[in-house]
């Protein structure tokens, strides 16, 4: 799967449009300037140089409670915010919004949205290359102008125990919270919006009737709003919005926006995400959220850094508020030679599953293909696949599934935990038999966990 083409179906059904990625002309001549973040020494100075007002749904308690996190802000890009012609041209879009669960510490700001914290001086761009700090306010540039979109099958997230069979209006911006060394999507998910689109020319907003093509031109003016999504959504025929390929933490006002507007069409709303956000904004946006897909891309806090540059216990502070909420879930795991393939390490990751989150948790541990940083790596052996999936059997999981290994027989099949008969059959993404009715096994009436009916 490449993000780097936006495909809508044709109405024979065939993708048909594409364009990849643009670099846009307009570059910030600071775009090269230092990306050093700030010390731990100026933070705690920002911090005790007084907090003039709150913004978003930020408390005072927030903000001395989670004190360590602003101890430890995340590497910035200094000096990088777009100015000039270019931050003209990106507000007369439409693509600029005030950002949600932020505080004002004086003319600095610090994001709340995901753990990375980011404090930003005037002029900085964050680590998700996505807001900066404009004049003390903090502004997202990701706001309505996505870099692709696709319709996918929903079986591609992947979601297995979610409106099987169906397709989903599926969307990303740039942009992203972690820094995974093995990253597929890292064209899209380690750049900058100007790096994506340009604001330059004629205004353009996709909105039904949908053109036959889009130009590359066409792709990288294009303003898709949460209505637009809406619509265009609508007009496909997809019961689903997915936000994927990225980070929709990254993109998190666009992502919560659209939501809205999709629950008020009643249609459902997709959250593809590292699950790395802290525990306010992450219940505010999955209060309109249908179906999560997290990755939990290990189960060892020093690994997690490592390879993502992110920390574990966040995201399993997500999943339980996941659980809390009742949103449908389904976790999965990447394994990744010589990082996550450790046999004890995986055991206890699925203990913790069966334990915190239940048997009837999906896991799907999916096969590593050598990308990105790590293109020295092998593919991960099927063999640990198969283990992996007998150790998540062994501590009582009851769908665990295999995925990025085409024509390994019998892992993308559900089973009946009771009767152990195949209650839904698939080919990579495609369903090829259900024996499912009301969510209940056919041949003894088990209720399957999911959620199986619009
Ligand atoms: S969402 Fe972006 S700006 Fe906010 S804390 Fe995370 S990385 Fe920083």
């Amino acid at each position: 799967m490449s993000c780097r083409r936006c495909i809508l179906p044709s109405s024979d059904g065939a993708g048909l449009n594409s364009a990849r990625d643009v670099k846009s002309e307009i570059r910030n001549p600071k775009s090269e300037r230092s990306r050093a973040g700030i010390s731990r020494r100026a933070a705690i100075g920002l911090g005790a140089a007084g907090v003039v007002g709150l913004a978003g749904a930020v408390s005072l308690f927030d903000l001395f409670s989670k004190w360590r996190e602003s101890e430890a802000p995340a590497d910035i890009f200094k000096g990088d915010a777009p100015s000039g012609e270019l931050w003209e041209l990106w507000q007369k879009r439409g693509w600029v919004k005030e950002g949600r669960h932020y505080l004002k510490l004086g003319r600095n700001v610090q994001c709340k949205v995901c753990p990375n914290n980011c404090i930003l001086e005037p002029g900085d761009r964050s680590h998700c290359r996505n807001r900066i700090n404009r004049d003390g306010t903090l502004y997202t540039l990701v706001y309505g102008n996505p870099c692709t979109f696709h319709v996918d099958p929903v079986e591609k997230k992947p979601l297995f125990h979610f409106l099987p069979g169906t397709r989903t209006f599926s969307l990303a911006t740039s942009g992203c919270v972690f820094r995974c060394l093995n990253c597929q999507n890292w064209e899209i998910s380690q750049k900058k919006p100007e790096e994506t689109k340009d604001p330059r020319g004629e205004e353009l907003r996709l909105r039904p009737p949908l053109p036959a093509s889009l130009s590359l031109d066409q792709m990288s003016r294009l303003s898709l709003f949460p209505e637009d999504v809406v619509a265009v959504t609508e007009a496909l025929g997809c019961p689903s919005i997915s936000y994927t390929y990225s980070e929709p933490t990254a993109f998190y006002e666009y992502t919560q926006d659209t939501c809205q507007a999709a629950r008020v069409r009643k249609l459902k709303n997709i959250v593809v995400s590292c699950g790395s956000i802290e525990e306010r904004p992450a219940r505010d946006l999955y209060q309109f959220v249908d179906a999560a897909h997290v990755d939990l891309k290990g189960f060892d806090e020093d690994i997690y850094q490592k390879l993502n540059a992110g920390k574990l216990q966040p995201i399993l502070n997500t999943l339980k508020t996941l659980k809390e909420l009742g949103v449908w879930f389904e976790i999965i795991n990447l394994v990744v030679p010589t990082y996550t393939d450790n046999p004890d390490t995986i055991r206890r990751m699925c203990a913790w599953i069966a334990k915190e989150l239940g048997p009837d948790q999906p896991l799907h541990f999916s096969r590593f293909q050598p990308q990105h940083k790590l293109t020295h790596l092998a593919p991960t052996p099927v063999e640990t696949l198969l283990k992996a999936r007998d150790a998540a059997r062994a501590e009582g999981l009851h769908y665990v599934y295999i995925g990025n290994v085409p024509g390994l027989e019998g892992v993308g099949t559900t089973w009946c935990p009771n009767c152990k008969k195949a209650v839904i059959e698939r080919d990579i993404f495609a369903v090829t038999r259900m024996d499912l009715t009301d969510g209940k096994c056919n041949f003894c009436g088990t209720k399957i966990a999911g959620v199986w009916k619009t």
